[in-house]
């Protein structure tokens, strides 16, 4: 039973023995109801840690009654590359004005760095935008991955592979963070989706359709959808009205772009970064038929 299905019951119980029992719900309940709702680590089988005040004159009770409504402060997963070795990368992710809460080296072993306590917030976002909510170091895990990104211009083919038993590493940790915060799939971003133009991480040689499919982390689109809008993309693709449509849907999707029916410099950043995340064989900030037909896919799978 995930987290909210065990408040509901707590809920449920309350209700259930208030209503069948004199109006004043005995201790023993409420001991009960905090069994309940709280968080049960999956590995340790340990009860999470509980972060509350604690008063020299006041009790903070513990015997609390949770309230239905609440949610994770962590939203959004983003991926990064270092564009920086893995010595580098832990000297300025440890001792610069920036950081990640974890460190995929690129070497082949067991380890992964946890530099930043996912309970505190990390800053490798910068200024970013993400369905309409900015400054997402607030609300996101950050995961630097050490990769070399691209010597040359951003636009350029030369980015640096990523080998296999880092991909690994990678799959297996954003599973397990999305897992434990209900992340969306579609929250499940790279640097470059968030800061379109400024930011190119983690880069088109990234494989998130593998992510998807062997992790099932982050999203993906239907192959089936793909093919069938293809089959419906409008011969007038230059019109105001096609391209405000286009914008609306990335819009939709996520990317922060205007929706004033230009391909201005904002619209065409935005969808350089969606052809890297989602069809990285071209990047060229041109709407074309697949690239229409991937969008109009993913918002049909995941903003319906
Ligand atoms: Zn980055």
């Amino acid at each position: 039973m995930n987290v909210k299905g065990l408040i509901f019951s707590a809920i449920a119980s309350i209700f259930i023995l208030t209503s069948c029992a004199t109006s004043k719900i005995p201790p023993k309940v409420i001991t009960k109801v905090i069994r309940d709702t709280v968080i049960i680590n999956s590995k340790t089988e340990q009860p999470e840690m509980t972060r509350a005040a604690k008063l020299d004159n006041y009790k903070v009770t513990t015997d609390y009654y949770p309230a239905i409504s609440q949610d994770n402060r962590v939203r959004f997963l983003i991926l990064h590359y270092t564009a920086i070795n893995t010595d580098l990368s832990l000297k300025v992710l440890t001792q610069k004005d920036v950081s990640a809460h974890y460190l995929v080296n690129d070497y082949d072993d067991k380890v992964i760095n946890l530099l930043v306590d996912e309970t505190k917030r990390a800053w490798h976002a910068g200024i970013s935008n993400w369905k309409g909510l900015d400054n997402l170091n607030f609300s996101s895990i950050g995961i630097e991955i050490v990769n070399l990104g691209n010597k040359g211009n951003d636009l350029s083919p030369n980015y640096t592979p990523y080998p296999d038993y880092q991909i690994k590493k990678v799959g297996e940790l954003a599973q397990d963070i999305v897992k434990r915060y209900a992340i969306s799939p579609v929250n499940v971003i790279g640097h470059s989706d968030i800061t379109p133009g400024r930011k190119f991480d983690p880069g088109p040689l990234f494989p998130w359709k593998r992510l998807y499919t062997e992790y099932g982390v982050g999203a993906w689109y239907d192959d089936a959808d793909k093919l069938l809008f293809i089959s419906q993309y409008p011969w007038d693709t230059t019109s105001s009205v096609f391209i405000t449509q286009f914008q609306t849907d990335l819009k939709k999707y996520g990317y922060n772009v205007p929706t004033n029916g230009m391909i201005d410099t904002q619209t065409k950043n935005a969808i350089v970064a969606f052809q890297m995340h989602f069809r990285p064989e071209k990047y060229d900030g041109a709407i074309d038929a697949e690239t229409w037909a991937i969008l109009k896919a993913l918002n049909k799978k995941y903003n319906p």
